[in-house]
């Protein structure tokens, strides 16, 4: 998005706010199923814990997607932003079978990612299809803590456990229409997804009642300039293949499926905030800004490098500055970065701010969450109105006692 319409959307609507690009959203969505356009049957199932604005998830069905889900509320957002049951899958992890029960109920794809869980489920509805959530053990990405697929992640059953896996299935008289594996957050070797991918076809051997395959996500998008990117088109190409060979072995076409969130929304986000304080130390120029790990925690959390641009001064001297927010702690969004020349009341715009950053905002320190902005066919729309006084307080159950004076 052009800053100039970044900048009137922060006067008119204040900052902090969240912006989306509903173009950059349907053009990343295009060249998904662009590159995988050999595939005869792919589904899209958007992770909505990335950016889970019902606004969102209603653009992602009208694209064609379905979604992926790992709450019961978050299956009950994208039933009420009108994307029907049978186009949403639940792959929780850690929940109790009454929560699985309930989003069976629901009539969304069931996927479930422990022995414990499979068997009991499939003792109790052995009619209701599953999908099994598979750990490969195979390590695509590069930060152990967003990477899901290794061998000390809590994620998935394990693929040693196979013949265990089989012997529930066999014993329950369960049917298992789909396999499942989501390796990590960040695929830079398509050959080691490829590695796991073989596996999952290997899997799928053992069951002969499935419809889909499901390789989860784990898409890396440019988080700066010169910032790497998976090569989409390639791994398209050299999986579109081997899963065509794969069906034809099998003897039936499935479904590929992946459930991308970041892909999908990361790029399309901006969060703007504003510089309330210019702070020289004797080490750092601080910038100061009306934010913090409240609003965007992603930096403090994962290390993750949100490109930052001073919109207000986009032509200035460049100069180095820490940008930390407001809160009271340590909240460093960058260090010693080169950002062009920032004064007090300047826009700073955090780019890469579709994917997790508003769906991990909290009201730490008392602060208001932002509101959201959807700029769609050259109108920004609001989404999510910035919360208020009375929302800190809802929820809040004021005890009558003589000490407590509200
Ligand atoms: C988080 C998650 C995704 C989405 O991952 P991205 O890196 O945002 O694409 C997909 N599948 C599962 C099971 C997840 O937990």
């Amino acid at each position: 998005m052009k800053a100039s319409t970044l900048t009137s959307i922060a006067k008119e609507h204040g900052s902090p706010i969240y912006v989306y690009d509903a173009e950059k959203i349907e053009s990343q969505y295009n060249r998904l199923t662009n590159a995988f356009k050999n595939v005869g049957s792919l589904r899209i199932n958007y992770a909505v814990k990335a950016l889970s604005n019902v606004n969102i998830l209603s653009l992602m069905h009208s694209l064609g997607a379905g979604l992926d889900t790992v709450s019961i509320q978050e299956v009950k957002l994208g039933l009420y932003a009108g994307v029907p049951a049978e186009m949403i899958i639940f792959t929780p992890n850690g929940v109790s079978i009454e929560e699985i029960e309930e989003a069976a109920t629901l009539g969304v794809q069931i996927n479930i990612d422990n022995l414990s869980v499979l068997e009991q489920f499939g003792n109790k509805h052995p009619k209701v299809p599953v999908c099994i959530r598979i750990n490969p053990h195979v390590m695509a990405g590069g930060n152990a803590n967003i990477s899901v697929g290794h061998i000390d992640s809590k994620f998935g059953i394990s693929i040693h456990q196979l013949p265990h896996i089989v012997r529930i299935v066999d014993n329950t008289g369960m049917r298992i229409n789909g396999i499942h594996m989501h390796t990590g957050s960040d695929i830079l070797d398509i050959d080691v997804f490829l590695h796991a991918a073989e596996i999952l076809f290997n899997t799928a051997h053992y069951f002969s009642d499935l419809e889909f395959l499901d390789f989860g996500s784990g898409f890396k998008v440019p988080y700066h300039p010169n910032d790497i990117e998976t090569n989409i088109e390639e791994l398209g190409e050299k999986l579109g293949d081997r899963f065509a060979a794969f069906c034809q072995d099998y003897g039936k076409e499935l479904t590929l499926t992946f459930e991308p969130g970041k892909f999908l929304v990361s790029e399309s986000g901006y969060f703007l905030s504003k510089v309330n304080v210019v702070k020289q130390t004797t080490s750092t120029v601080f910038a100061q800004v009306n934010s913090g790990f409240n609003h965007l925690i992603r930096p403090m959390l994962y290390g993750a490098q949100h490109h930052i641009e001073n919109i207000s001064n986009s032509k200035g001297r460049e100069r180095f500055y820490s940008v930390v927010g407001y809160i009271c702690e340590t909240d460093t969004f960058a260090n010693n970065r080169r950002i062009n020349e920032i004064s007090e009341g300047d826009i700073l715009c955090f780019h890469n701010a579709g994917a997790y950053c508003f769906s991990m905002a909290s009201n730490y320190n008392a602060r208001f969450r932002p509101a959201e902005i959807l700029w769609h066919e050259g109108e920004a729309k609001l989404i999510r109105k910035e919360e208020q006084f009375d929302d800190l307080l809802h929820n809040q159950v004021v005890l009558d006692m003589a000490a407590v004076k509200v």
